[in-house]
């Protein structure tokens, strides 16, 4: 068994450079996130483990699914293996086993006061505190189909949160239907999570999908879990933290304002409760956030779910898909390799399709290095023409995230084909080298 805190302790122990541990008062509202500002000047993003948080008598962590590599690791592979290994996931789900003793249980709080976990407040305008790593697991009231995902809670009072559920989503349509009977809707809110589990949980598949067979296929063994004590509601055994709540019909509290991932501050509306009904946890619980905002682990979670849903919607247009790479909020960066003209074409209208938020889609041959940008503009400006390659959709349904939209969230989707026309081989070569001699003048660089 493996959850968040077994992970970090490899982290530290193999990875030392992506692991930093923060041992005066940090206070949770800006300093978190200045925190990690500051990495990201740098470029980097480690793991941040904040041993003291003013306030709380938390230890918390952040960070902790802000590099490619660390969620490769999570998961047994390699950087450049992570889009694969996801694939083959989907491929291969895993049921999740039920256990009868948990670590999650050792402790069970008696006193109920959210306000004792960090009171997070990460961007100015914000007016929080705000629980932002929490995965929220229901079930449908009829089917009894498992829901899990990750929604912003606002804590309001001791034991009563708003909570964002997008409208027409899993976790909405759960709720309404328990709604259709007069019920509150059972729900656990999981703190302090494995990556494999952040990473499952934000698939954007079909209702119907239980998120925990696609953690169990990315883990390659049943994610373990324990059924709550006051709801009927299974959770990860090795989450640090549970909120054993239920979400009200009736009462509504206001949410925000909050940072989104699209960088922007988003204003306060009314919002369901959510009211705490129990906390469970393990000894010396570990605390968990994600930075809101534009944020290197805001956008990376998202991020790679959402590639290997675009890939899978791809391939079913063209078979011949290599790549996609999706670097920022609302793009994304497809490389094909082009058997036919027009392809490139139908790889966008394909990813537009697959992903309601996406709004901007690149294609690419399959020479091109869709993660490296410089590649990618260079693709753009030698192998595109603006009159005859982009294309517009107008008025289409996209992110309620985008200030530029003219109304809430109506956009214009854009394709830019910028594979070589034909195709690439019949286009001008590229200034090659001979394989031997890469190989051969490996030698001349001691570094190497
Ligand atoms: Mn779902």
């Amino acid at each position: 068994m493996v959850g968040l805190r077994e992970f970090l302790l490899e982290v530290e122990e193999n990875n030392a450079d992506e692991f930093v541990r923060i041992e005066h008062e940090v206070d949770p509202k800006y300093e978190i996130t200045g925190v990690v500002a500051n990495y990201e000047k740098e470029r980097r993003a480690p793991v941040i483990l904040f041993e003291k948080i003013k306030g709380s008598p938390y230890r918390t962590v952040v960070n902790v699914c802000a590099s490619r590599r660390r969620l490769a690791q999570s998961i047994g592979t390699t950087r450049d293996g992570l889009l694969a290994k996801y694939l083959t996931a989907l491929d291969n789900l895993v049921k999740p086993k039920t256990v009868a003793d948990a670590p999650v249980h050792e402790v069970r709080e008696d006193n109920i006061d959210l306000f004792r976990f960090p009171r997070a407040i990460f961007h100015e305008g914000e007016l929080g505190p705000y629980i932002t790593a929490g995965i929220v697991v229901a079930k449908h009231p009829e089917t009894g189909i498992r829901n899990a995902s990750y929604n912003r809670l606002m804590v309001k009072e001791k034991d009563r949160m708003s909570i964002n559920m997008t409208v027409g989503k899993h976790l909405w349509e759960c709720w309404k239907a328990a709604g259709d009977s007069g019920k509150p809707l059972e729900a656990a809110v999981v703190i302090g999570n494995h990556p494999a589990w952040s990473l499952g949980v934000l698939y954007p598949g079909a209702f119907g999908v239980d998120e925990y067979d696609i953690v169990g296929g990315l883990l390659g063994r049943p994610l373990e879990v324990v059924k709550c004590k006051t709801i009927d509601i299974d959770v990860p055994a090795e989450a640090e933290i549970i909120l054993e709540c239920e979400i009200l019909q009736q009462e509504t509290e206001l949410e925000g304002p909050f940072c989104e991932f699209a960088g922007y501050v988003v204003k306060e509306t009314p919002k369901p409760v959510v009211r705490v009904k129990a906390i469970t946890q393990r000894r010396n619980a570990l605390y968990q956030l994600i930075c809101g905002g534009a944020h290197y682990e805001h956008l990376l979670m998202g991020a790679i779910p959402m590639e290997a849903n675009i890939f899978r919607a791809v391939k079913a247009a063209v078979p011949s898909v290599e790549s996609v790479h999706v670097p920022t909020g609302f793009t994304c960066i497809i490389s094909i390799k082009k058997r036919a003209e027009g392809q490139a074409r139908n790889a966008i209208l394909a990813a537009l399709a697959a992903d309601l938020y996406m709004k901007h889609v690149i294609v690419v041959d399959e020479d091109v290095d869709v993660t490296d940008l410089r590649q990618v503009l260079w693709a753009m400006g030698t192998r595109m023409q603006g009159d005859r390659d982009i294309f517009v959709i107008p008025e289409v349904r996209g992110s309620d995230l985008d200030p530029s939209a003219p109304k809430d969230g109506i956009v214009a989707k854009v394709g830019f084909d910028a594979t070589a026309k034909p195709t690439l081989d019949r286009y001008p070569p590229t200034g090659r080298i001979p394989q031997e001699v890469l190989e051969k003048t490996k030698k001349f660089i001691l570094s190497l």
